[in-house]
């Protein structure tokens, strides 16, 4: 048996051993090291790498190369998205939309936005998760200038419908943002044809270094964010910086190969979530956070109601899992996320988050699934009178 079982793909993933070894290539000190702003010919050929991988990047997201702006990652492009939008467009209207049930990254940004006085609206999902439309509708106001919804929810897997979502903001006139870190490069994302005005990713998540990320901003009248760095006039100066062109090749690199091998990606992923979930399914008082039918199957989230996750997750060991949010792991509270989904705090402690991806196997997941019933059997022997 490997001594590690990683099943935690949502907090990140491997690096792709072809993004690894294109990494290293450039690091090399005889590798591309050049700054490319510089106008000489290293300066230059760096330049070139960059455009190249943005093109990769843009065809994977099918969008205009130029609305691409780096970020080191999506909590960057998130934060970036929403303050910068909001504080542009603050001369119209001040009232934003959103849901608790977001990453971090998005609602301590609204938290922020809030204090300094923007009138920000929780819309509260129904029990899977996901939002009611209608909820949006009726939420939506004249003077709303943004709404963010994520597109695949980090802790459940549940994939929002941001094409109807989208539609609505735009017949509204607000604009629309979408925290896509646990999407992009998984799942389809047409942005020539999708309502979506700012979308975030990061490379980590799909296979690619951590350090880098992307915001995209579409090009429309009143689409713009104003910058939360300063410095000097790269990427137009919406986010200054040197850019770090060995991390933008390996995120063009992990972009292509994404675009290459998704519905590959998709199937295997697929089968493993179904293996895993007809494994462990049967367990006595397993509840699934979230539901079957708009799940990406990557990410699969259990409760059980009279067993602690964080004590399950050290029996689990050596597979790697989440209980509650990555994010949060220091602390014992409840997950957020699974508290707005209306579970109480003994069912929400109890969640493990399985998630997984391209080099998954099958052994892996029967290895989770047999350390998952036998833990769950060890924690009831030891803690009986905790059983309901
Ligand atoms: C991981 C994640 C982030 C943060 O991304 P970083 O690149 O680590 O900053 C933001 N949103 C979601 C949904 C994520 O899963």
């Amino acid at each position: 048996m490997k001594d590690v079982v990683y099943l935690d793909y949502a907090a990140t993933t491997p690096v792709d051993p072809r993004v690894a070894e294109l990494l290293r290539t450039l690091n090399d000190p005889d590798g591309n090291f050049a700054n490319p702003s510089a106008v000489h010919i290293a300066g230059r050929r760096a330049a070139a790498i960059v455009e190249s991988a943005t093109a990769e990047i843009a065809r994977m997201l099918n969008c205009d190369p130029r609305g691409l702006v780096y970020t080191s990652g999506a909590t960057e492009s998130d934060n970036l998205a929403i303050a910068g939008a909001a504080r542009f467009r603050a001369h119209r209207g001040r009232h934003l939309i959103t849901m608790p049930t977001e990453h971090k990254a998005v609602v301590d940004t609204f938290k922020a936005l809030e204090r300094e006085g923007f009138d920000v609206t929780w819309l509260t999902p129904e029990s899977n998760g996901l939002l009611d439309i209608t909820r949006l509708e009726d939420a939506i106001r004249d003077d709303t200038q943004l709404v963010s919804i994520m597109h695949v929810n980090n802790e459940t897997g549940m994939i929002q419908d941001i094409a109807r979502i989208g539609a609505i903001c735009r017949d509204r006139d607000a604009l629309f943002h979408v925290d896509a870190a646990q999407s992009a490069g998984k799942l389809p994302i047409d942005l020539a044809n999708l309502p979506v005005d700012l979308l975030s990713l990061t490379a980590h998540k799909m296979y690619g270094p951590k350090g880098i990320g992307a915001l995209y901003i579409a090009d429309r009248p009143g689409c713009h964010v104003e910058p939360l760095l300063f410095g000097g006039g790269q990427q137009r100066r919406i986010r200054p910086g040197t850019l770090p062109v060995p991390l933008i090749a390996a995120f063009g690199l992990a972009a292509s190969l994404a675009r290459a091998q998704m519905a590959e990606d998709e199937r295997h992923v697929a089968a493993l979530g179904d293996r895993l979930w007809r494994g462990i399914r049967g367990v006595d008082g397993v509840t699934l956070n979230g539901d079957e039918q708009h799940r990406w199957p990557g990410i699969l989230n259990v409760s059980i109601h009279d067993v602690e996750g964080e004590s399950l997750m050290l029996a689990l060991e050596p597979v790697c899992v989440a209980t509650g949010s990555a994010c949060n792991s220091q602390n014992q509270e409840p997950s957020y996320v699974l508290r707005a989904l209306g579970r109480d705090d003994l069912l929400a402690q109890s969640a493990i988050r399985f998630s997984f991806g391209r080099m998954t196997t099958v052994e892996d997941i029967a290895t989770a699934v047999e350390a998952y019933r036998a833990g769950v059997k060890r924690l009831r022997r030891l803690a009986p009178e905790r059983a309901a």
